[in-house]
């Protein structure tokens, strides 16, 4: 898949004139990569977390919040932490955790017995989770159970992905606004549903939004948005490493510090490394300690 092609990095909004059903088309090729490069994943552990990408992607598009989004699933299966993460200015990560590397390629063996958890993470005022158990074979039979859970309006997902690129189609019913009828909103969101179901992997993959949407919805009268644009960016700092660092314990800490002349932490998702040395150290848990002396 080339660097250039059209629609990556990005995702797109239309709508259905006259209805209320939006959809939503993304297409991740660079962040996706920055994502996976040098963590030595199999393959079918990077394409899932491309979905896990892609999802997180589609998901902070349609809400309105300042902060970040999380797709994650939680299973005894071969892989014990999976997440994509999207915040509200377009900025993508994610990371997949395992004691042993997983050697399967099912989605049931990789996340057996697994929850999905869902997290708004608003930037001001408290967060807010979902959490579900994991069922269907794939991300998007995951994410319709979801939705089919907690909201009564419907929400069809197809995702695709290969080692370079993750795309992902999503539908959604909103409120009665446009068209109140029940039957006709049923009827509208059956055919609508109906065709995006049509659509391979191979197309979603491979196609420029607009031949996407017009191999579906040619006969459709359909408005599409401008994309807006994702990229990789990881948020670790200094100052939260040292957070993390500081839960260790000050003990534990000194003892590593005596062995070693300080701490190297490296970030999980971006490969940052900060370092610390014994002075830092020192600040650190004299700030922490302060903290939590109320
Ligand atoms: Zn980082």
């Amino acid at each position: 898949m080339s660097a250039t092609m059209p629609g990556a990095d990005a995702s797109q909004r239309f709508i259905f004139e006259n209805t209320d059903i939006r959809g939503e088309i993304v297409r991740l090729h660079h962040s996706y990569l920055s994502c996976v490069q040098g963590k030595g994943y199999p393959d079918a552990v990077a394409r899932l977390l491309g979905e896990f990408l892609a999802a997180a992607s589609l998901l902070a598009t349609t809400i309105k919040f300042e902060g970040r989004l999380v797709v994650q699933a939680r299973s005894e299966g071969e892989i014990r932490v999976i997440m994509g993460e999207c915040s509200s200015d377009g900025a993508i990560r994610g990371i997949a955790r395992y004691e042993e590397t997983p050697g399967s390629e099912q989605f049931s063996e990789l996340l057996r017995e697994g929850t999905l958890v869902i997290t708004i993470d608003h930037r001001k005022g408290e967060p807010y989770q979902g959490i579900v158990s994991l069922e269907g074979n794939n991300v998007a039979e995951a994410l319709q159970t979801y939705f089919s859970q907690s909201e009564q309006l419907g929400s069809v997902f197809y995702f695709a992905s290969d080692r370079d690129t993750v795309a992902g189609l999503m539908l959604q019913q909103l409120p009665p606004q446009m068209e109140k009828d029940p039957e006709v909103r049923k009827g509208q969101w059956e055919h609508f549903s109906t065709l995006a179901s049509t659509i391979t992997d191979e197309e979603l993959l491979s196609l420029p939004n607009a031949d996407v949407l017009h191999r579906l919805y040619h006969q459709e009268e359909l408005r599409v948005f401008p994309p807006r644009e994702l990229h990789f960016a990881c948020s670790c700092s200094r100052e939260r490493t040292a957070r993390a660092l500081s839960a260790l314990g000050r003990e534990e800490v000194e003892s590593i510090i005596a062995e070693q002349g300080g701490v190297e932490i490296s970030c999980e998702f971006c490969g940052t490394e900060y370092n610390f040395g014994p002075g830092e150290l020192h600040l650190l848990f004299e700030s922490a300690e302060d903290g939590q002396s109320h």
